[in-house]
């Protein structure tokens, strides 16, 4: 895989994250403070300014910096939480060659790390967490099942949706919407619906 593969997933993630601006913002109006969307938005449109001003000569470079990006650019829970994965993506295909789907796979999962130590939340806090945990082990399960990375991004998306829709019913337990308390449920996290079009974003384009 090429640098330019991960750059096709930076650009599409980030217009699929402002085509999505007022559909996020209107899931954070319900238990937030009504700027996911724009979060996302800013945040992704940053990278792309640093993909017209920089040429990077590795995967690890690019994601590191695109994780800075975000954690500088987004205000809120999500740009440190979104810029750590990115920066802990990168750093785990530091010097990685070929870069395979196996490769792929504890990147997301050393990503997933980083938002687990700064975000400190647990399966079914209703958080982003509750898609990236099952995104992750459908794509453990479909590489050791034989699948190339186009499979296993795909079952991670997959499971990602799942994840995102079973966030409905949970009362939230980190971020903003823990303020709610039980008035929190009945409605989709804004968090982990971003990651869900993170990860349809990267099966269309990684693969
Ligand atoms: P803010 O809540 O600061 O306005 P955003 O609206 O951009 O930030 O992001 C909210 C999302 O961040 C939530 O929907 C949730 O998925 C995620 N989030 C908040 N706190 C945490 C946390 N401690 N760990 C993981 N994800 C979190
Ligand atoms: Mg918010
Ligand atoms: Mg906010």
């Amino acid at each position: 895989m090429e640098v330019g593969t991960f750059v096709s997933w930076l650009r599409d993630a980030a217009s699929t994250m402002h085509d999505n601006a007022s559909y996020l913002t209107g899931l954070d109006s319900a238990i937030g403070d009504a700027d996911h969307g724009a979060n996302m938005d800013r945040g992704f449109q940053a990278v792309v300014a640093l993909l017209e001003e920089s040429s990077f000569e590795s995967v690890d470079e690019l994601m590191k910096k695109a994780g800075m990006t975000l954690v500088s650019k987004v205000g809120g829970a999500s740009g440190p939480l979104y810029g750590t994965f990115f920066l802990r993506f990168g750093t785990a295909l530091a010097g990685v060659s070929p870069i395979t789907a196996e490769a792929v796979g504890e990147a997301f999962r050393a990503g997933v790390g980083g938002i687990l130590q700064r975000g400190k939340a647990e399966l079914g806090d209703k958080t982003m967490y509750d898609a990236w945990a099952p995104a992750l082990d459908a794509y453990d399960a479909a590489v050791a099942d034989g699948s190339d990375l186009a499979g296993a991004l795909t079952a991670a998306a997959e499971a990602a949706a799942k994840g995102r829709d079973a966030t409905v019913p949970l009362v939230a337990r980190k971020g903003r919407a823990s303020y709610l308390g039980e008035r929190s449920a009945g409605h989709q996290d804004p968090g982990a619906t971003s990651t869900t079009l993170l990860l349809e974003s990267a099966a269309r384009t990684l693969a």
